[in-house]
């Protein structure tokens, strides 16, 4: 048979020279002996014979033109051709006549042009590959406008329709996906020149199957082999200096004679790189060193294409987890979809995307791991976890990088088919519903494990001790000291949990689950449209503020002694529950009473205890006032081991004189000019302290303004949150009735100040 050819699985035949299928022998033989065959066999032959006799030339003066490289390699016999980079000018192609002329070139150990010396080297052998002619303007995706992604997800069937098209719409097109490759060709061909042996692997989102229009393009650099060349060479040239021979021309010509790799810090071999692009790879623009990034990259543009990139040489561990992703796609049909509807979503809400220098968003990847480990817990699983595919793993596939085991089937032909059968649009809701609810800062998800693995147990353990505690917790799937959620900060996390409970809501509307026959928008489509965050979220109980797990403002220590806790979560509990205490009482000056109860465990409240005067307020005329009880209502026995059911609740029942939550910025600011001894300008709040201050000022200002009736009253109720190990406080508010927008104010000031407030109680507590 043909070497070109190849036999398909499922019959008929692949010309890999062409790039075309034939249905059987007949067709096959018929595309053999076609024009288009013959042609790209007989340009194969040209391109293999051209190689051949060309050597890579470089060193000479910026400004050499074709004709002088001509002319001087004629000293040597015929020149073909000259081709030179045409934007840099500081390499080129030299075609000479035969090989013959070329062993000559070859055989000089020096050239010299204009006073310069020449690199010279036959050019790198490689592979032909036909590209076929790019159509005009193919290089430039048009993005596809708002309008037209609503008009083609409305004329879709059902949801799930919606979702395979939206892969659609946005996946690389064939021809984005050719320029990519003919990209990474072109950076293999220059890079292996300066850095001989080297590999350009591109990762990321343009192959890992999560691919879409405009993605950035990321490299990774191998220079491993180049390192064994550079190590090699060098124990040549010293032989060959005890010996009396002069030094090996190759290695000393080379751009490595600069620099030993093996020694070479991330940020020289970077610098290096850099130079590379900007001087030798036709094309690229805006070359930049970023040493700041967690793995230090060189950034790039492509003129032509307007494509971004990437180049980093640490980085092999996107390496396997880009491969892992690319698996996951490959076991079940259902993960693009999810992913691609997620990545939008979360895009269009401003929760996730990857923008330039990093910021407090979830990054793609993190989210898509997020979608990966809610597939490995739906029951039954829809993907297995790592350490299930760790097991499927032959003896060959054994990946240990970075110190890290990174094992897994390569083939997802191996892994057994899942046997959960839900639909694209049932797992779509289910994802919002689940993370709607779910304690991320309580716990860490593993994919490892598929699993959340609890928070005290697992910062007691090595990889736990390393890890990046914060409100959004995701462990790498090799990496597992890695949260690659770490830089979501507190308000996104808030945020990302609220969208999803509002596309759980939606979820449930007829509007999702049907095709609307009068032309509206209906399934995917509402989904996307931004939300309006809404005036304040109805829990069961009344208005909600979620008081989030911040165990790294504890110090390091009172961390320990909380996850060494038998009781953990109770542990925790009774520290918020103080630290309300005191913000409501002390901080804002609140009255709060209850039915009298027994106190809080050891935690509560020197400073907010019992029957301190209210500082500021010149009329105590209640004798409600400035005395606190707080009853731990409802409190069951506890039950052996963790009791999904407890109902433990702490409730305040307050009332406030003065509008303590109005202009408190403004005075802040008076209190710094002052001369407070906490200046405080960019935060939102100050200290505790300060803000103490802030509200005297403010109960000073209004003075005597206030009534006999105390301005609001309500009450406000805390509870361990829903899940079993929920690590978060749910304060319910219920505010008396007729006090309708003056309260509203006041909870729409809690919602950021007291959760604010709290981390800083814990922390200070601590
Ligand atoms: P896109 O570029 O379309 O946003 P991407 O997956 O390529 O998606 P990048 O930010 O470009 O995202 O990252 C490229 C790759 O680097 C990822 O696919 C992943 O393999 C790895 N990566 C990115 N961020 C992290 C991280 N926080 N931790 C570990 N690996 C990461
Ligand atoms: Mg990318």
């Amino acid at each position: 048979m043909e070497p070109d050819v190849e036999s398909l699985p499922r019959g008929g035949f692949r010309c890999r020279l062409c790039h075309v299928t034939a249905a059987n022998k007949p067709s096959l033989q018929d595309h053999l002996q076609g024009k288009k065959h013959q042609r790209l066999e007989s340009l194969r032959a040209k391109r293999q014979d051209q190689e051949l006799r060309s050597v890579f030339v470089s060193g000479f003066h910026k400004g050499t033109s074709a004709p002088e490289l001509s002319e001087y390699f004629q000293a040597f016999g015929g020149v073909a051709s000259v081709v030179m980079d045409k934007d840099k000018g500081v390499y080129a192609i030299v075609e000479l006549q035969d090989q013959e002329v070329m062993e000559k070139v070859l055989a000089q150990p020096e050239h010299c042009l204009g006073g310069q010396r020449l690199r010279v080297k036959p050019r790198e052998k490689k592979e032909f590959k036909y590209m076929p002619p790019k159509k005009q303007g193919s290089a430039h995706h048009v993005q596809l406008s708002p309008e037209k992604l609503v008009q083609a997800l409305c004329q879709a069937d059902d949801v799930d329709a919606q979702m395979s098209q939206l892969v659609q719409l946005f996946e690389l097109s064939e021809s984005e996906r050719r320029l990519r490759h003919l990209l990474v060709t072109l950076f293999q061909e220059v890079f292996s020149e300066f850095f001989p042996g080297c590999a350009i692997l591109p990762f990321g989102s343009s192959v890992n199957g999560f691919d879409i229009h405009g993605c950035d393009l990321d490299l990774f650099l191998d220079l491993e082999k180049t390192k064994t060349f550079q190590a090699s060479a060098k124990g040549l040239q010293g032989a060959q200096a005890e010996e009396g021979a002069g030094p090996d021309s190759d290695s000393e010509d080379s751009i490595l004679s600069d620099i030993d790799l093996t020694t070479a810090t991330v940020p020289e071999v970077l610098e290096l790189v850099a130079a590379v692009l900007r001087k030798c790879v036709p094309g690229v623009h805006s070359v930049q060193a970023v040493h700041s990034a967690r793995r230090p990259v060189v950034k790039f543009c492509h003129k032509d294409s307007g494509l971004l990139g990437d180049i980093s040489i640490n980085n092999r561990l996107a390496l396997c987890n880009t491969r892992f992703l690319q698996l996951c796609t490959e076991a079940d049909e259902r993960v693009r979809p999810l992913v691609y509807v997620l990545r939008y979503w979360a895009k269009q809400q401003a929760l996730a995307g990857n923008p330039f220098g990093g910021g407090p968003l979830l990054n793609n990847y993190a989210l898509t791991l997020l979608v990966l480990f809610f597939l490995q817990t739906r029951s039954p699983p829809a993907l297995p976890t790592l350490a299930q595919l760790r097991k499927l793993t032959g003896d060959g596939d054994q990946t240990i990088v970075d110190g890290w085991d990174c094992s897994f089937p390569q083939d997802a032909s191996r892994l057994e088919p899942s046997a959960n059968t839900e639909s694209l649009c049932s797992l779509l809701a289910e994802f919002f519903r689940v993370f709607g609810d779910h304690d991320f800062a309580g716990c860490v998800i593993s994919l490892q494990e598929g699993r959340m693995l609890p928070l005290p147990s697992f910062l007691l353990s090595e990889v736990g001790a390393k890890f990046k505690l914060g409100p959004f917790n995701v462990q790498d799937p090799f990496e597992l000291s890695h949260n690659v959620a770490a830089n979501v900060n507190e308000k996104i996390a808030q945020r990302f949990q609220h969208c999803c409970r509002d596309g759980a809501k939606y979820c449930r509307s007829l509007q999702y689950q049907r095709k609307s026959s009068k032309g509206k928008a209906w399934g995917l489509v509402r989904l996307f449209q931004p939300g309006v965050p809404e005036a304040g979220e109805l829990g069961p109980d009344g208005l909600l503020i979620t008081i989030p797990f911040t165990l790294m403002a504890l110090s390091p220590g009172s961390r320990q002694q909380l996850c060494q806790a038998r009781d953990f979560g109770r542990c925790w509990f009774n520290k918020v529950c103080a630290a309300i205490t005191f913000v409501l009482k002390d901080v804002l000056k609140c009255s709060c009473t209850g039915p009298a109860g027994e106190p809080l465990g050891q935690e509560p409240t020197e400073q907010s205890g019992g029957e301190q005067p209210i500082v500021g307020s010149k009329h105590p005329r209640s004798d409600e006032r400035g005395s606190l009880v707080i009853s731990p209502a409802k409190k069951r026995p506890r039950v052996e081991g963790p009791a999904p059911e407890e109902e433990e609740s702490v409730s305040w029942s307050c009332a406030m004189w003065h509008r303590v939550w109005m202009g408190r910025r403004r005075v802040r600011r008076q209190l710094r000019h002052l001369g407070s001894p906490q200046p405080d300008t960019e935060q939102e709040a100050g200290s505790l302290e300060v803000e103490e201050k802030v509200s005297e000022a403010i109960i000073q200002q209004e003075g005597d303004s206030m009534g006999a009736e105390p301005l609001l009253r309500f009450t406000a109720c805390a509870r361990v949150g829903g899940g079993q190990e929920d690590t978060r406080t749910l304060l319910y508010f219920t505010p008396a009735p007729q006090q309708g927008s003056l309260f509203q104010d006041f909870y729409h000031f809690l919602q950021g100040f007291l959760p604010r407030m709290v981390e800083r109680y814990v922390g200070r507590a601590a």
